[in-house]
């Protein structure tokens, strides 16, 4: 029972390490990313791992097959890198983690809120360089702020749940409403339209689909109220960059923080401290004051980590056993 691991960081090879061993399964971990150049390395083994910035295309998959291999476990719930009908042509069991802390990602996104609003890595900065001074560092309560939550799924509802706790009026868009969770926390649906000028924070959380590419731009963001809080932990092409930096240049947003980018891959995950950054949207986004990001961190808790490390082992020496994946893993 041997199982191919790409695109591995410490933390995975730590926590999938504990998960596989325990069932018995051999793991041999690789840093770099599975893709057609790569899929000669995974001629030994009848599963592979990925993540979200592997590629595997049609001829990857079909690649994958030839050398004998027949699961595909994604170490994560997205599954745009993967041509799911390839693999299902070539006889290639797909299986992925469909839910593995939606806490993570809900809380990530109001630790991001309160360290931009509250200023905290300036003072932190300052402090450290024994500049005590408060010149520059109001915020605002959160208390009896309107917060619009874009996507109403797992995360989205914990999201507007905790900024309830914070006395927050929250205004929901989600083209599936769940109307019960509403009615139990005092959430308020309405169309995109009606809650963009509402709210003095908008956090999105719905996933990215071809009709919502592109979801905030210029348009939308003149809708917005002035000095409206961004918040994306979901996915970096629900907003336009381009419309950003100008929004952001006008003055007209308060502020922004993201945990996604549109052109993300390539750059996030990666230590490029040595290297110049070749992405210039994104050079200017890291100059504006009131914008803070972080490298598609919001999933990364223990708990997260131990989820996806017990269903990917779980699913592999199921498959190795020849019994079927856990319920709702199968693409
Ligand atoms: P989910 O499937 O439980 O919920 C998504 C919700 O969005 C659903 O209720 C759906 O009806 C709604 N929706 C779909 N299209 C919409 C649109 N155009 N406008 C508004 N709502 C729309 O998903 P989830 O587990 O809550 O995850 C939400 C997103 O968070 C994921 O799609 C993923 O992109 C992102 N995510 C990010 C991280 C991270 O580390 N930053 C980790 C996990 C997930």
């Amino acid at each position: 029972m041997k199982i191919a691991i790409y695109d591995t960081k410490s933390y995975d090879r730590q926590y999938l390490g504990e998960a596989l061993e325990k069932l018995g399964v051999e793991a041999t971990y690789h840093e770099f990313r599975l893709s057609l150049e790569t899929v000669l390395t995974a001629h030994e083994f009848r599963a592979v791992c990925v993540f979200v910035n592997d590629r595997l295309d049609k001829l990857c998959l079909e690649k994958l097959k030839e050398q004998g291999v027949t699961l595909v476990a994604l170490r994560c719930a997205g599954f745009n890198n993967v041509d799911v009908g390839a693999a299902k042509a070539a006889g290639i069991t797909v299986v992925r983690v469909p839910a593995y802390s939606p806490h993570a990602v809900a809380e990530h996104t109001v630790a991001l809120l309160l360290a931009l609003n509250r200023r905290i890595c300036q003072a932190f900065n300052r402090v450290r360089d024994h500049n005590f001074s408060l010149n520059g560092l109001v915020g605002f309560d959160l208390h009896g702020k309107t917060v619009g939550i874009v996507g109403t799924g797992k995360i989205g509802q914990i999201a507007g749940t905790i900024f309830r706790g914070f006395g927050c009026r929250v205004l929901a868009y989600d083209p599936y409403p769940d109307k019960e969770w509403a009615s139990e926390h005092n959430v308020d649906y309405m169309d995109l339209e009606t809650l963009l000028p509402q709210s003095d924070v908008v956090s999105l959380h719905c996933p990215l689909t071809p009709e919502n590419h592109h979801l905030l731009n210029a348009k939308t963001f003149g809708s917005m109220k002035p000095g409206a809080y961004l918040l994306n932990t979901s996915r970096g092409k629900l907003v336009d960059t381009e419309a950003l930096i100008e929004v952001l240049k006008s003055g007209r947003l308060g502020g922004v923080a993201l945990d996604v980018y549109e052109e993300e891959e390539g750059i996030f995950f990666e230590d490029l401290s040595g290297s110049v950054l070749h992405d210039d949207e994104l050079s200017r986004l890291l100059t504006f004051p009131n914008v803070l990001i972080t490298a598609h961190q919001a999933f990364l808790t223990c708990e997260a980590l131990s989820e996806i490390a017990r269903v990917t082992a779980t699913n592999a020496h199921r498959h190795f056993k020849g019994e079927p994946p856990l319920d709702q893993t199968v693409l």
